[in-house]
């Protein structure tokens, strides 16, 4: 079922879109069910989760995180994810940074927009994000690589493009300014429901979870 549901949505995705599986809750059976799909990169929320399915299946995958980090958790990121998705604060890039550098490590960052300016959620509001660059720029042991949004939680996805738009508009505008000094490459917008949308509206990187694995069991609660 996995593997023949990877193949519907590439085949359905245009090349150079980067199909993430997310895999919070899943297990190291349904996660090896990738291997040979073509998706070479999972991403995880949580780092609990994270590091014991890291340490099986580390070298099989490339490894994004997606969920919300903390900062006492950082130390244990940095050595595991090859990609951390969702930096949204000057505090984390500067822990963040301070952990690359005891490791020797470069970390690709890509910035978490709050694009429906939600109170209780994460990332960076639109208004904030130039002046989040200027200061997030200086650290070099991270790297921005352009924006992730999750959007608001709507049924319908034609309701979410509104903001998918407002985040592509933000990612040009900062190419625009700082393509030169930025090394500016990835929007990561849409899930199962909307990634569709999201590559309409300019998305590079989709993740996945429901449409590959099946609901997860917090979702048939
Ligand atoms: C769980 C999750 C996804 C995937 O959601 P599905 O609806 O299962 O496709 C994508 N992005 C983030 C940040 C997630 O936490």
């Amino acid at each position: 079922m996995i593997k023949e549901n990877v193949k519907s949505i590439l085949a359905n995705i245009p090349e150079g879109i980067k199909l993430v599986a997310a895999t919070k809750e899943r297990s190291l059976e349904e996660i090896e069910e990738l291997s040979g799909t073509g998706v070479d990169t999972i991403g995880e929320n949580y780092i609990q989760q994270a590091r014991p399915k890291h340490c099986v299946l580390g070298d099989k995958f490339k490894w994004h995180l997606i969920g919300h980090l903390q900062k006492n958790k950082t130390k244990y990121a940095v050595k595991i994810f090859d990609m951390i998705e969702t930096l949204d604060s000057i505090e984390l890039a500067k822990v963040l940074d301070k952990e690359c550098r005891k490791i020797n490590k470069v970390m690709p960052v890509l910035i978490e927009i709050n694009s429906a300016c939600e109170p209780q959620k994460n990332g960076i509001l639109p208004d904030d994000l130039e002046e989040f660059i200027k200061a997030a720029m200086v650290f070099e042991n991270i790297k921005l690589k352009g924006l992730m949004t999750m959007g608001p939680l709507l049924e319908e996805a034609e309701k979410i493009r509104p903001y998918f738009k407002k985040v592509k508009n933000l990612f040009d505008g900062i190419r625009l300014k700082h393509g030169n000094e930025l090394d500016w490459e990835y929007l990561s917008m849409g899930m199962s429901s909307s990634y569709r949308v999201a590559i309409e509206e300019g998305a590079n990187i989709v993740r996945v979870g429901t449409a590959i694995f099946g609901k997860r069991s917090s979702q048939n609660k």
